[in-house]
């Protein structure tokens, strides 16, 4: 992307929604039992005291290359599914996403392993819950009817390392939330997201092209047919 292509960064403060019940289902543990659940209260608290999760997105155009290459803003990605998901001339938002290093303060005693599950469970469920608020945002701000998005990293038809144009295509501006990429492609803090949302009629969730089978925040079931409707 040319300078006088570089295009205006967004930056979204994004309100701490922290889901008790999801942290538990993450953690795979009862409820009911009166230590961890006061223990939970206590850590929920602390979490919710320092959180400060945030957002850069910007508004970019689609140029459809072939079958698995689509270039947005002038930057290549390689994948099938955004081929197929995504149309020539469309726009969609490029996001980097954090539940913020603030969080990242929050220290225990490594023999304190529950405590540090219990509180790496719930910086987890902030960073979902920001996701999935920057998503409603941009439908309600760009009066889009409905979006879904992807994530470098999630399927292996886009792999972790697309993170890379991403990055590029943000041009160093991700630093205004605190984010950044490792040479390793690794984004710190490490409860970051990076990805598209773009508009999306069909209820696309990539969670039906997925094959971790354990990911406790799958959304949807793995779907075969569905696969082969975009790996064809
Ligand atoms: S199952 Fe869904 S939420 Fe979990 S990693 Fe796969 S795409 Fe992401």
């Amino acid at each position: 992307m040319s300078d006088s292509l570089v295009k205006k960064v967004h930056q979204v403060e994004i309100p701490v929604r922290l889901d008790i019940p999801a942290v538990v289902r993450r953690l795979r543990v009862r409820g009911g039992d009166g230590r961890f659940d006061e223990m939970m209260t206590e850590l929920a608290e602390k979490a919710r005291a320092v959180a400060r999760p945030r957002a850069v997105y910007m508004t970019s155009i689609v140029r459809c290359v072939d079958r698995e290459h689509v270039d947005v803003d002038g930057v290549r990605f390689t994948s099938r599914v955004l081929g197929r998901l995504f149309h020539d001339g469309e726009t969609v938002y490029p996001f980097i996403t954090t539940a913020g290093q603030e969080l990242d303060k929050l220290k225990f005693p490594p023999r304190d392993m529950m405590m540090n599950f219990s509180l790496d469970a719930i910086k987890t469920v902030i960073l979902v819950s920001a996701v999935e608020y920057l998503a409603d945002y941009l439908k309600e701000k760009l009066v889009l009817e409905s979006v879904a998005f992807m994530n470098p990293g999630e399927l292996a038809d886009w792999p972790i390392s697309q993170q890379q144009p991403l990055f590029d295509l943000f041009g160093g501006e991700e630093k205004q939330i605190g984010v950044s990429l490792t040479a390793g492609g690794a984004m710190r803090p490490i409860k970051s997201r990076s990805g598209i949302v773009f508009p999306d009629a069909t209820g696309f969730l990539s969670c039906r092209l997925c094959t971790q089978f354990k990911c406790p925040g799958r959304r949807a079931a793995y779907d075969e047919i569905i696969v082969k409707e975009f790996m064809s």
